[in-house]
Formats: C-alpha cells, structure tokens, sequence
C-alpha cells in the first residue's frame, strides 16, 4: 500500500471502506465491549486511514475514527456530560516516531525541558466527581463528552475512596482495570458456566463497569489508578508529577511507578526499564504515556479534537501471535 500513488476518487472509496470497517470493530469493542479483532489489527488500519486524510484532508468525514474519541453511550445507563471533555491519547509505535514527536513538541514549545513518564494502564478510563471530599459521581468516559453514570458500580470498587483526606471539591480522571490475576479465573469461571470468555483484561473491565446490577461489578475484583484533575481549585503543584503526589495524599490510588526525565535519552531508559518489567507486574501496560511537566505549559499547548499535544503514548510491539493474526486478517 502506498499513498503517494493514490488518485482522490480512489482514495474517498478506500475512506469509505475504511471508516465502516473501523466503525464496526469500534461499535464490538466500546458499546458491546466485545472484539473481534486484536488491537494490532485495528491500529493498522486506523494509520491507514489517517495516512490518507493526510494526503486528502478535504476528504476527511465527521464520520471517522479520528474525529471521534471512544464510542457512544449505551441507553440503559444514565448520561453524564463531560464538563472538561474526556480525551484519547496520540501513539507512536517506535522509538523513531517518538524521537519525532517530542522534536516537533520542542520545535513548537522550546519550553518543554521535562517530562513525566507513566505506565499506560490498560483499562478505561473514568471520572470521579467529589465535594466537600465525599464521592458524588463516577461516569465512563463515552464519546469524551457524555459518558455514563457508573457511580453505584465505582463505589463498589475499594481503591475508590468514598471520603477524601481533605473536604474538597474535586474532579478527577483515571483508569479502571482489571488485575491479570483476576481476569484468568473470571475467564475460567466463565467458561466453566458455558459463557463467553471476554478477549482481555481491558474489555472485562469494561463489561464489569458498565452493568445495571452493581453486586456484579464488585465481583469482578477491579482496581483504579487515577493520573489527571480535570477540576480542581486548590491544587499546589504546577507539574504533572507534582499533581501526583497530591492526589495520593488526598486519598486517590496513585500509581507510583512515574518518573520525571528530562531528554528524550531518560525517556527510552524508562520505556526500556518497563518493557522488560512488564510481565512482572500484576496489571497489564499496553505501553508508556509521555508527559510534558510543567501544567501550564499542558494547558498552552492544547488538544485536538481528540487527543492533547502535549502528551503520547508509546505502544509496546504486539505479541507475536498477535502480528500472525495481522497477517490473515488485514485484508482492506
Ligand atoms: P488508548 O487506550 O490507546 O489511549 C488513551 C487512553 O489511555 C486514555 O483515554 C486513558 O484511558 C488511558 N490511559 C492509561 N494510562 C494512562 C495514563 N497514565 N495517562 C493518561 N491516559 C492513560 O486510546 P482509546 O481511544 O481509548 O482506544 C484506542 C485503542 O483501542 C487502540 O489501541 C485500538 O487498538 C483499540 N481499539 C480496538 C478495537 C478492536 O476492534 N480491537 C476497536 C477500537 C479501538
């Protein structure tokens, strides 16, 4: 497949076929939390896509994957409107292509003199609204602007605290997951009950979230790390990592794996540390997040429609039964 060759009216039907095909396996993965695909698959394609609206930006539908965060709300659960919208994250899938995103950050910002490394916690994310220190809301993050209300599930969940340390007024965004441990003998016990396994750990987390009965939820064992305020006047720090800290002396399950670097050289030694550790731990990472620091430089540099610039996520290389799959099925 080469773009360059490519004439326009071929391009808009290949973006046709395109936007469907991902659509679908967007509607299996985020409304019925059921995959038919590995992600590699999909992220294979969607750089397809993108690749193409590159070359024909006009051609670009309101329609595609890269317009739109996430997937749509499902009716039976109440909506909640994002007051400060639920965002994606940018990839890159080596360290060339990181090494090219942070040159054109600093082009762009020649401010940018740090960074915060975090693990990409693979789960969904949430948010968490407090007041006077006490949980009042939890919802999904939805298509970034509505999510639904899971708040009764996500006060089954003990890493949620239901009472802050500090009886503030604050909103804050994190990641739902499922404990690898947790997640083969929820498997087990499924296929043991003639029901059907779910495909990983991320979408078991999903389907255990998004449930009408919350005895459900708090059978599946599930855990948070929160990374983000989306809303909080009495924060100190001025930098992600800072934030951090914060949110882990008010009582938030913090994970404290992050590390501050200051060049693109600390960044790859902690992508390195943690590809090997990967196996080790006792969640599954899907890859590392790449911070700018310091918050106000965060909030200069903006967002798209979909992702921040001041962030992206290095995906760690697929499986390799995973890239067998890519072969026979990357058809399009
Ligand atoms: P994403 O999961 O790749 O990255 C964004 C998310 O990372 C954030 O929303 C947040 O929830 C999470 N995250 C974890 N740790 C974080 C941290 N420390 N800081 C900030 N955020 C953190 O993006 P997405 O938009 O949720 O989903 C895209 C992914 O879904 C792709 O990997 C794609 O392959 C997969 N997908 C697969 C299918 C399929 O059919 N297999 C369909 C659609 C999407």
């Amino acid at each position: 497949f080469s773009v360059e060759n490519l004439s326009k009216d071929d391009a808009k039907s290949e973006l046709v076929k395109l936007v469907n095909q991902l659509n679908q396996w967007s509607h299996e993965y985020y409304e019925l939390d059921s995959p038919t695909v590995e992600d590699s698959v999909y992220d294979h394609l969607y750089e397809k896509l993108v690749q193409i609206e590159r070359k024909y930006p006009d051609l670009i539908s309101p329609d595609s994957p890269t317009q739109k965060v996430g997937g749509d709300v499902l009716d039976d659960l109440s909506k909640v409107n994002h007051k400060v919208p639920m965002l994606s994250l940018g990839d890159v899938f080596s360290k060339q292509e990181l090494a090219e995103f942070l040159k054109r950050l600093v082009n762009n910002n020649p401010e940018v003199d740090a960074y915060n490394c975090e693990l990409k916690i693979d789960g969904l994310s949430i948010s968490l609204r407090y007041e006077n220190g006490i949980f009042i809301q939890g919802s999904t993050r939805g298509n970034g602007l509505i999510g639904e209300d899971i708040t009764n599930n996500l006060k089954t969940i003990p890493s949620i605290p239901q009472k802050l340390t500090h009886p503030v007024n604050i909103e804050v965004r994190g990641e739902c997951y499922m404990p690898k441990a947790s997640f083969v003998s929820l498997n087990e016990q499924r296929e043991k009950d003639g029901q059907k396994p779910f495909a990983n750990p991320r979408n078991a987390a999903a389907g255990s979230l998004r449930q009408l009965d919350p005895a459900v939820t708090k059978s599946r064992n599930l855990s948070t790390f929160v990374y983000n305020v989306a809303n909080y006047d009495d924060l100190n720090s001025n930098t992600q990592s800072g934030m951090l800290k914060e949110l882990q002396e008010l009582g938030f399950s913090v994970n404290d794996t992050y590390q501050v670097a200051r060049n693109e050289s600390e960044i790859n030694e902690y992508i390195d540390k943690y590809t090997s550790k990967r196996n080790d731990l006792s969640y599954g990472i899907d890859g590392i997040v790449v911070k700018t620091n310091n918050l106000k430089l965060q909030e200069k540099i903006g967002h798209t429609v979909k992702v921040p610039r001041w962030a992206i996520a290095y995906k760690f290389p697929p499986e390799e039964a995973e890239t067998k799959l890519l072969d026979v099925e990357w058809t399009i």
